[in-house]
C-alpha cells in the first residue's frame, strides 16, 4: 500500500509528462501553421509576380501589334508616293510619312522598355516560383513528419489523462488539491525529495528538526519553508546512498 505522497510523486510524474506532450502538441502545431503561412505568403508573392508578367506581355503584344500596323502604313504610303504627281499632294504625303516613322519610333522604344521589364519581372518570378516549390517540398515532409508526431502524442495524452484520473481518485481531495495548486505555480514541480536534508526543489536546507519530523512520518504532509513545495523522504534512496 503506497502512501497518500507516494502517489501524489507518481501522479507529478503522469502530469510532468502530460504537460510536456501537450506542449509539443502545441508546438508541432505552431510549425505547421507556420509552414502553411510561409507557403501562402510566398504564392501570394509569386501570383503577383506572375501577374505582372501577364500584365508586361500583354503590353509588349499590343506594341507588336500597333508598331506592325504603323509599318505597314508606311509601306502602304511609300509605295502610293510614287504614284503623286502633284507637288502639294506630295509634301502632305511626305509629311505624313514622317508622323508614321516618329509613331513608329515611339513604339520601338517602348517595346524594348517592356521587353527588359518583362524579362526582369520574368526572372523575378521564376526565383519565387521556385522558392514556392522549395517552400512547399519543405512544408509537405515537415507536416507530415509533425502531424504524425501531434497524433502519436494526442493518442498518448489520451491514455495518460485516464490513468491520471484514476490516480488521481486514490488520493484525498484536499491534498490533491494543494498539489494541483503547487503544480501550477510552481513550474510543473510540487512534490519533491528531501534528500540528505536537502529540499530538491529549491536546494536549500530543510530544518534538521522538520527533517526528522518528515522521516519518521513518511504518510504525512510537509511543506518546504522556503518554496512551499510538498517534501517527501524516500527510504531506498537513503538507504541506497548509505
Ligand atoms: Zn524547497
Amino acid at each position: 500500500m503506497s502512501t497518500q505522497i507516494e502517489a501524489l510523486a507518481t501522479l507529478q510524474q503522469v502530469d510532468q509528462s502530460l504537460r510536456s506532450k501537450t506542449l509539443a502538441v502545441a508546438e508541432g502545431e505552431g510549425r505547421v501553421a507556420a509552414l502553411e503561412e510561409a507557403v501562402k505568403g510566398q504564392s501570394e508573392a509569386a501570383s503577383k509576380a506572375r501577374d505582372e508578367v501577364a500584365g508586361l506581355t500583354a503590353r509588349q503584344n499590343e506594341l507588336e501589334v500597333k508598331l506592325g500596323a504603323a509599318e505597314s502604313k508606311t509601306k502602304d504610303r511609300r509605295m502610293r508616293i510614287t504614284r503623286i504627281r502633284n507637288d502639294k499632294e506630295l509634301g502632305l504625303a511626305k509629311r505624313e510619312m514622317e508622323i508614321l516613322k516618329d509613331e513608329a519610333s515611339t513604339l520601338e522604344t517602348e517595346l524594348v522598355g517592356v521587353m527588359e521589364q518583362a524579362e526582369t519581372a520574368g526572372a523575378k518570378a521564376d526565383g519565387l516560383e521556385a522558392e514556392l516549390a522549395r517552400l512547399t517540398a519543405e512544408r509537405d515532409r515537415e507536416s507530415a513528419e509533425l502531424k504524425g508526431k501531434v497524433g502519436r502524442l494526442g493518442g498518448e495524452i489520451e491514455r495518460e489523462r485516464a490513468s491520471r484520473t484514476e490516480l488521481a481518485q486514490t488520493i484525498e481531495e484536499d491534498l490533491r488539491r494543494r498539489y494541483e495548486m503547487i503544480f501550477s505555480r510552481r513550474g510543473g514541480l510540487a512534490v519533491v525529495e528531501a534528500r540528505g536534508g536537502i529540499c530538491q526543489g529549491c536546494r536549500m536546507h530543510v530544518p534538521p528538526q522538520l527533517f526528522n519530523e518528515i522521516q519518521r512520518n513518511l504518510d504525512r504532509v510537509f511543506i518546504c519553508p522556503s518554496c512551499q513545495r510538498i517534501l517527501y523522504f524516500r527510504v531506498e534512496a537513503a538507504q541506497a546512498n548509505g
